[in-house]
């Protein structure tokens, strides 16, 4: 009764790396290795994963109408994401500028360009894609006023997630929408804004009290915990050869999203997440590292 699984609300970024000796140093120029463009930001990026997952997945972005926003399209397209809600023009596409050194340190400059512009009105006019769609989700690389309109827009059955990254407080209305609230501890430490000390069972607690119907924190190669009105609980992870984090956190939130929009219940849907996760790090790349669900099947 719904045409997709799961519409995914966010951003799309080409993202430009050159690797460098040495990041340069305030006025200094440096020589770098031939330029990379991958597609990236987070929401194109979940939608991608959702998509070779075998979800029905569509996006709801803005790119500019250049080079890289055709990049990014193409990207969506060739995970079989459905892009007519995808907007194009009113500025460039978001870049972020990455240079990275021989020990993988980076600096990253982000200009959000067409991101910036996906706006409240945008989310009023693609009315039929939300009600079209299961699970919506949300992360906050673009304006948090549209993130508050997608949840004034979800229509009756519906289920919102939200990956705040990069994070900042939100509001009451957002966080009731919740259902998880899916945060890493970097993400839960900067939304609950007291000290939280060091266990992920109280961060849950303190996240739980801001109003979200259902929190998971996600912990790297720890797994990761979920938690709602019924209790909490641990989500092992499971254990790969680690070649690249990139991406793990988009995997394991748009899987999730996806599971929990086929009725699973949190944990169940969270460990088949924590599984997508952890095939996401064995691959270099944050899309190019995203499985199949035949290859998560045989991890
Ligand atoms: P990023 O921002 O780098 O994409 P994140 O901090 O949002 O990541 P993580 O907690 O690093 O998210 O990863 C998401 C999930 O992926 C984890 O909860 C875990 O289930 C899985 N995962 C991540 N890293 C590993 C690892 N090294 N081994 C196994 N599973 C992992």
């Amino acid at each position: 009764m719904y045409d997709y699984d799961l519409l995914v609300v966010g951003s799309a970024n080409a993202d430009l790396v050159i690797g460098v000796e040495r990041r340069p140093a305030p006025g200094e120029t440096v020589l770098g290795s031939d330029l990379v463009v991958h597609p990236g930001g987070k929401g194109a990026n979940q939608a991608v994963a959702a998509g070779r997952l075998g979800a029905r997945t569509a996006l709801l972005a803005r790119v500019g109408d250049d080079a890289h926003g055709r990049l990014l399209l193409d990207s969506q397209r060739a995970a079989g994401v459905d892009t007519a809600g995808v907007l194009v023009g009113g500025a460039p596409t978001g870049v972020a500028l990455i240079t990275v050194d021989p020990s993988g340190d980076n600096s990253i400059v982000v200009s959000p360009g067409a991101n910036g512009r996906l706006t409240p009105e945008d989310v009023r006019s693609a009315g039929n894609l939300l009600a079209a769609s299961r699970v919506v989700s949300a992360q906050l690389e673009i304006p948090l006023e549209t993130v508050v309109e997608v949840v004034r827009n979800l229509a009756p059955g519906s289920r919102f997630v939200l990956n705040p990254s990069p994070p900042r407080a939100l509001p009451a209305e957002v966080l009731a929408a919740c259902d998880p609230l899916i945060v890493n501890e970097h993400e839960a430490r900067v939304i609950v804004d007291t000290d939280l000390g060091d266990s992920p069972e109280d961060w849950a607690s303190a996240l739980l009290a801001l109003g979200p119907r259902s929190v998971v924190i996600t912990l790297g190669a720890r797994g990761a915990l979920v938690a709602s009105a019924d209790g909490a609980a641990r989500v092992p992870s499971v254990k790969v050869e680690t070649v690249d984090t990139t991406g793990a956190g988009d995997a394991f939130t748009a899987a999730l999203a996806w599971r929990l929009g086929l009725d699973e219940p949190l944990a169940e849907a969270a460990a088949y997440a924590a599984r997508v996760g952890a095939a996401a790090v064995t691959r270099a790349g944050a899309q190019e590292s995203f499985p199949t669900a035949e290859e998560v099947a045989s991890l």
